[in-house]
């Protein structure tokens, strides 16, 4: 159902309303779309951080001092906006499904962290491009508090190095060339086995593997809802039970207030 008029959207907001009542286990995927509101810009927007700076490979960033500094100074410029962003009423319609137990996981491909902020779990969420949030050093896997590192940065002009250990630290993000964690991925495959719906909010569900586990889920024959303005690479798949082309704030709220009957 391709939503975009008044009355057939009425009627899906019903739809909508119904499968939030009945679920007790839902798997909300989330991406781009839901935090440009926020003041985060959008990565694949005409003005996205991609198509305005080079982005800085995973390889070169572990082998080349240079490449790391041209990454940190990305980072340090972005770092104001992504500290103070706030989350949007979507960020927080996901963390008031979670109070009232109806959440079994939140998968995002966000790096903005405003889940987080929104008040999910971090035992319900699951960022599997990372999170800018968190600084992590690549040989020991401690994460610590960005401030800090950016502050340093922004004096000498050298890539931080762990404390502990004399490691690279790097924001905690996956990069391009960068590997997904395992445990991300084996957390969001039991969680797609687990569901008994799912929601896709603000994602083109274009990038891979991310994109496989809404509809992993939704092979099982568990309903599928996607609210994304704009195409989606899953439009076509038979196994879809909803698809609304609408302003994601300006339903998705809405429609959690009323199966939660507040
Ligand atoms: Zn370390």
């Amino acid at each position: 159902m391709l939503v975009r008029n008044c009355y057939t959207l009425f009627m899906a907001n019903i739809l909508l309303v119904n499968l939030l009542k009945k679920s007790q286990a839902i798997l909300v995927f989330t991406g781009a779309g839901i935090s440009t509101s926020s003041g985060i810009p959008d990565y694949r927007g005409p003005q996205g951080v991609w198509k305005t700076s080079d982005p800085v490979y995973y390889q070169d960033f572990v082998h080349s001092e240079a490449s790391r500094i041209e990454y940190w100074e990305q980072k340090l410029e972005a770092w104001p906006c992504i500290r103070d962003a706030q989350p949007t009423a979507t960020h927080r319609a996901i963390a008031a499904l979670e109070d009232a137990q109806k959440v079994h996981m939140v998968v995002t491909q966000n790096i903005d962290g405003l889940h987080e902020k929104a008040g999910t779990s971090s035992t319900r969420l699951i960022e599997v491009h990372g999170t800018n949030l968190k600084v992590e050093c690549l040989n020991c896997h401690t994460m610590s508090e960005p401030d800090e590192h950016f502050a340093a940065f922004a004096k000498t002009h050298s890539a931080p190095l762990c404390e502990n250990c004399g490691g690279l630290l790097k924001p905690a993000t996956i990069s391009f060339g960068q590997s997904l964690r395992e445990e991300d991925i084996l957390m969001a495959s039991k969680a797609t086995n687990e569901a008994d719906l799912v929601i896709s909010l603000g994602s083109t569900l274009s990038v891979q593997p991310a994109a496989t586990i809404p509809l992993a889920a939704a092979k099982r024959g568990v309903p599928y809802v996607i609210i994304n303005r704009g195409a989606t690479d899953h439009d076509g798949e038979s196994c879809l039970t909803m698809r609304l082309d609408v302003d994601i704030n300006e339903v998705f709220p809405a429609a959690v207030n009323e199966a939660l009957g507040e």
